[in-house]
């Protein structure tokens, strides 16, 4: 449960005046209305002041007093979090990196590149993109969510099956902890295992064990040819065996394996504009890309990988993209989920794990239960199949959203009945936290109280998440 909430703490803004630059610190009404909530929309309210930083030094000093007044402090970058995990309440101050948005020059040598936290993913893409690399990091958000959010909630997204989660493209990374200190390394080093690894405690920490200032990434080489197709399968089962088949077949090329369900699919081909790539309904839809290196044979033995699928009839129909515009209309499919808050503006969503020999048994049994309460109700799946990540939408027509808790309750049944994770990529935040025990022991979750009073004693950073 939420703790009460504190008495003003006297004497902090006076402290934060003295110190600083009065251009770091707004109040009231100079505080935009966009540090009020975040793309979860909830519980809108005016943090008590906004810091907007312009070094690691500040950020020190700002949370050095916060400290001294135990004082509690929100970080946030782009604000499209899905958790409410940088949501600021009234009597907190919230902390914006986003002019701490300075991208170093790609160190080709090592293919890395040093990014402060407030630099805006698209940009960090643009600038590895122009000096030959390629961001391993990709999210729906790009245009607005920034580096320091993406390491600080782990971020997933799109390409984790060719180059991980955000925590396996972080190489070196700076902080601040509670009381100001500033820790840890800009290391560019693949392998320096001088000691705990520091970093890892702050990547996915969502702000709670210390504010990310800046990181190393590492970059990949750039591949010069997209494969890109859209499949109909039978069902999971064969899904599953191409999964297997196009990692062992493509050397390590695989950049892409979104699976859609079949209310899925007709939902987005029913959206205007949408493309519908293949007719007559199946049991599944794949969308699969490869990027390779060798352009002028990976065409081939991308083809000749889907005839040998369709012949064992592990696929039944193909759609293959000739052209990069072919390739966007596919992903437009995909993409669609960023206009399901218009569609469905009342609808549950989820963000979840299941092992793959249950990815059948947890949708088969979240479907029965609510179709058996709801009849008729919307129930879309999709996911990034490869990395068990399965996303839910459910939504029961003009209830507006009054179910929200059973169906919640549905999902989350499936998922600790069937060692699954409450939160595949998007964290824990504040709306998931009263289920956090479903996917983690009560002594994981022992050791994580632990570790925030060894480093956060006063509770000052983002109170109320996570644990
Ligand atoms: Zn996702």
């Amino acid at each position: 449960m939420p703790s009460a909430i504190p008495p003003a703490r006297p004497g902090v803004l006076a402290a934060l005046f003295d110190a600083l630059p009065a251009d770091c610190i707004r109040l009231g009404a100079e505080i935009g209305v966009r540090h009020h909530t975040d793309w979860t929309g909830m519980d809108p309210q005016c943090p008590l002041a906004l810091l907007l930083p312009r070094s690691t030094e500040q950020v020190s000093t700002m949370l050095r007093i916060c400290h001294a007044h135990s004082q509690p402090v929100v970080a946030q970058g782009g604000l499209t979090g899905l958790v409410g995990g940088a949501h600021a309440r009234a009597h907190e101050i919230a902390l914006s990196l986003e002019r701490m948005d300075a991208i170093d020059p790609v160190d080709t040598s090592g293919g890395t590149v040093c990014v402060q936290a407030g630099a805006v993913l698209q940009a960090v893409q643009q600038a590895a993109e122009a000096a030959g690399f390629v961001c391993g990091l990709d999210i729906g958000a790009r245009g607005s969510c920034t580096i320091g959010g993406n390491i600080a909630t782990n971020a997933g997204g799109n390409r984790v099956i060719r180059y991980g989660m955000a925590r396996d493209n972080v190489l070196g990374l700076q902080a601040v902890l509670a009381d100001g200190t500033v820790v840890g390394s800009l290391n560019k080093l693949v392998k320096n295992n001088s000691g705990y690894d520091l970093k890892h405690l702050f990547i996915g920490s969502e702000g709670t064990l210390g504010v990310v200032t800046q990181a190393v990434l590492r970059l990949h080489p750039q591949s010069c040819s997209t494969q890109c197709a859209f499949l109909a399968l039978p069902g999971l089962d064969a899904a599953l065996q191409v999964l297997r088949d196009a990692r062992a077949s493509l050397g390590g090329t695989l950049s892409a394996f979104e699976v859609m369900w079949p209310s899925f699919y007709a939902f987005v081909t029913g959206l205007p504009g949408m493309d519908r790539p293949l007719a007559g309904t199946h049991g599944l839809y794949l969308l699969i890309e490869a990027n390779g290196s060798d352009a002028g044979g990976d065409a081939g033995r991308f083809e000749a990988m889907l005839s040998r699928w369709l012949e064992q009839g592990l696929i039944v129909d193909a759609c293959i993209a000739q052209s990069l515009a072919d390739t966007a209309r596919f992903w437009a499919l995909r993409d669609a989920v960023a206009e399901f808050p218009v569609h469905l503006p009342k609808r549950s969503t989820f963000d979840v794990s299941f092992p793959l020999d249950g990815m059948a048994q947890a949708v088969h049994a979240i479907d029965a239960e609510a179709e058996a309460a709801w009849p008729g109700c919307t129930r879309l799946y999709f996911g990034h199949l490869g990395d068990n990540n399965l996303h839910i939408v459910i939504d029961v027509p003009a209830t507006q959203g009054r179910h929200a808790p059973e169906i919640e309750a549905i999902v989350y049944r499936a998922v600790g009945a069937l060692q699954g994770a409450v939160s595949a990529e998007h964290g824990i935040g504040r709306k998931k936290r009263q289920h956090l025990s479903v996917s983690r022991t009560e002594a994981e979750i022992a050791t994580m109280r632990q570790l925030k009073a060894a480093l956060d004693p006063r509770g000052i950073l983002n109170p109320d998440k996570v644990l």
